[in-house]
């Protein structure tokens, strides 16, 4: 029996046409953090996007591969080679993103991350969120409704939410191994063993097998320069 809390009880309010992107800094990230949750959603029709702010040839075609296996509709991915040097470039993207593809909901890197390129990319996500919404820069503005972080290297100390990801793990771990180029950063195994370990125990934590752990980040709702100037809990 699961008591697993659920990501998305949002889906309860507002059940039809539901947009989830997940915004990450590398190819892999996707699979590492939320390759369970993702697989999940795509499996019951909701619509999913994923954003790959960085690439490299070989890994785009990795990338490819995995959001196809986790069944994700709409990959899309930046031929920057990395976050950083390119952060106001890729905010830019970042919001003709969103502007276009019109999530409600979007999910990303800790701020705490260890790896530089994952902070970054929360940075650019928040502030894109924010940007997306003026109605004084973009007459398509778009507010989106929730932002959650989640974890690819380091752990949440507590996270809000606990997403029960058992049934779809063996998609996430297919997913995870398309990365052949990765496979054996960090030592044999520790790539598979390292998310495997991470989601087992958050699915103790949450009373099933497998589970991945989201923390729910406040977004300004109201602003002079949004169309929407009130909004639903
Ligand atoms: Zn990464």
């Amino acid at each position: 029996m699961s008591c697993t809390l659920e990501l998305f009880l949002y889906f309860i309010l507002h059940p039809k046409d539901v947009k989830l992107a997940f915004i990450f800094a590398h190819p892999d990230d996707e699979s590492l953090s939320t390759g369970g949750t993702i697989a999940k959603y795509t499996s019951t029709g909701h619509i999913v996007s994923t954003l790959c702010l960085s690439s490299t040839e070989d890994r785009e075609t990795e990338y490819l591969a995995a959001t196809e296996t986790l069944g994700v509709q709409e990959p899309k991915i930046l031929d920057y080679s990395n976050v950083v040097d390119f952060e106001r470039q890729i905010k830019k993207d970042v919001i003709n993103f969103i502007l276009e593809f019109r999530p409600e909901i979007i999910v990303t890197h800790l701020p705490e991350d260890y790896h530089i390129d994952h902070r970054t990319t929360y940075h650019v996500v928040k502030e894109a969120i924010e940007w997306a919404a003026h109605e004084t820069q973009y007459d398509n503005s778009h507010l989106v409704s929730k932002l959650y972080i989640t974890e690819t290297t380091i752990l949440i100390s507590n996270p809000h939410i606990l997403v029960d990801i058992s049934a779809y793990y063996n998609v996430k771990e297919n997913a995870i191994k398309c990365y052949t180029t990765q496979l054996s950063k960090g030592g044999e195994g520790f790539y598979v063993k390292f998310h495997k370990y991470r989601t087992l125990m958050r699915g103790t934590q949450a009373s099933t097998d497998y589970a991945e752990a989201f923390h729910e980040i406040p977004l300004k709702k109201n602003s002079p320069f949004f169309k929407t100037k009130n909004s639903e809990l």
